[in-house]
């Protein structure tokens, strides 16, 4: 039996349907979206708010949510933090979490995720075997840990298991890199073709490929990793550009920067997503921009890091596909993400409206950009709004301060620019609706494990 549902107003990443109806089939996909009552007349629902598009997680680590504000001191005896200082005290957590410890942590960070605007989320993961290197009975133990965390909570998720082979450039790995090392390539591919089979049919699982980064995987298995992806038609993800040094490490070792030794060994394969493309140069951006590649900034992360800072302009307007991504999980927030982008732009700049051409509003630029590159990213799980998809859309409140009164050609705006997850009234997922107060339980609940292994650890 199909059903109607009714909502105040709905965007569906490209069109306003005010008020919108969305009829569904009895399994809670898609049949219809409009904003005229359809005929014959079916019994509806009506859900008051705002519906739009859930945001999409495009890089996330769930494990170092359970250090989330905990490195942001000074040693004693060091005169300054960086990046690298930073990495020693994640590499400290990393090297102890039990599969159950990363499992409690990755369904509160996910739960969280959810709470705040995030449907989906490509979690990027390296921590594969024991703390010595050896691997579990079950060579994807950790991995199918975390793929049933996400299950559980109900954020869709893109599992990307990471290669990593080398602790820098041509170094072999230190011991605190053991955990992540899979020197054996086709033992790595084979679990990830095991994670494939087993989760095939599974709604709201995809499973990625990708590199930890140009530090950790030498060019051979590189090239073999991306073919494998290019075969299998999978995403493949990798952090490419993040610091000053690796860059000239890079430069050094290759001949090229990172970037640039990527698109040309690789080219514009269009399944690939770059991360942390931070350090890259105006033809950079070009190359990135016209090869289509998927551009994945996580700006909280790469402020908390003092990574840098990403062109935003310049890509935007060449039409560079982007996305955001929580990383460290500091912070939790799309709505904080995408402003941080643009705002450390025009501080940069000291000019206003970025990230929009000439008679266009900034809000509805973005919305459009980062769903187009959604699209690419989620690709076998259906973006929630598609003709065919399985319904899925955060409900916001149309009273809330951002939105209120505004008129409809700056609603987008309004909504990015003054909202915040607060606005959230609820989600809805095929036809059933979860309101913002089961979502905050459900955070509480998953947090009581994480709150205890926190206190055990840093009290
Ligand atoms: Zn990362």
């Amino acid at each position: 039996v199909n059903k109607l549902l009714r909502f105040d107003s709905l965007f569906d990443s490209s069109s306003w349907y005010a008020p919108a109806f969305v009829v569904l089939d009895g399994s809670g996909r898609v049949l219809s979206i409009s904003s005229t009552k359809p005929n014959p007349i079916l019994s509806e629902k009506t859900i008051s708010g705002i519906a739009i598009p859930g945001f999409v997680n495009a890089h996330s680590h769930a494990f170092q949510f359970a250090m989330a504000g905990m490195t942001e001191n000074l040693s004693q005896g060091s005169e300054a933090d960086d990046f690298w200082s930073w990495r020693d005290k994640m590499y400290g957590l990393a090297t102890t979490l039990k599969p159950e410890e990363i499992a409690d942590v990755s369904r509160a960070c996910f739960a969280q995720m959810l709470r705040n605007g995030y449907t989906s989320v490509c979690e990027f993961h390296y921590i594969h075997h024991q703390p010595g290197g050896a691997e579990y009975s079950k060579i994807s133990e950790v991995s199918e840990a975390v793929i049933e965390a996400a299950l559980e909570v109900g954020i869709d998720i893109s599992l990307v298991p990471i290669l990593y082979q080398t602790g820098d450039v041509g170094q072999p790995p230190g011991d605190r890199q053991k955990r992540f090392i899979f020197n054996d390539f086709e033992r790595f591919v084979r679990m990830i073709e095991d994670l494939g089979s087993r989760y095939r049919t599974k709604s709201g699982v995809a499973i990625g490929v990708g590199a930890h980064s140009l530090r950790a995987v030498p060019p051979g298995p590189l090239k073999e990793l991306v073919e494998f992806a290019r075969r299998n038609d999978q995403q493949f993800h990798i952090h490419i550009s993040e610091q000053v040094r690796e860059v000239e490490t890079v430069r050094k070792a290759y001949g090229q920067t990172p970037i640039r030794w990527f698109m040309d060994q690789f080219g514009g394969d269009l399944k690939v997503n770059l991360v942390h493309a931070t350090h890259a140069d105006a033809d950079e951006i070009s190359l990135m921009a016209k090869a289509g590649v998927n551009v994945v900034l996580c700006p909280s992360t790469e402020g908390d890091l003092g990574d840098g800072l990403f062109s935003i302009a310049d890509f935007h307007s060449k039409e560079g596909l982007w996305s955001i991504g929580s990383d460290s999980n500091l912070v939790i927030d799309p709505w904080y993400e995408i402003r941080s982008i643009d705002f450390a732009e025009r501080m940069r700049l000291r000019r206003r409206s970025i990230i929009c051409a000439p008679g266009e509003e900034a809000g509805e630029s973005i919305f459009k950009r980062i769903h187009r590159s959604a699209k690419k990213i989620r690709h076998d799980l259906e973006l929630g709004m598609a003709v065919g998809a399985r319904f899925d859309a955060l409900v916001l409140n149309s009273e809330h301060h951002a939105v209120a009164g505004v008129a409809p050609k700056h609603l987008l705006s309004a909504l990015l620019y003054a909202g915040q997850p607060q606005m959230i009234a609820g989600r809805v997922l095929g036809d059933v609706f979860t309101g913002v107060e089961v979502m905050d339980q459900a955070v509480a609940r998953q947090m009581s494990p994480v709150s205890r292994l926190r206190r055990g650890r840093w009290s």
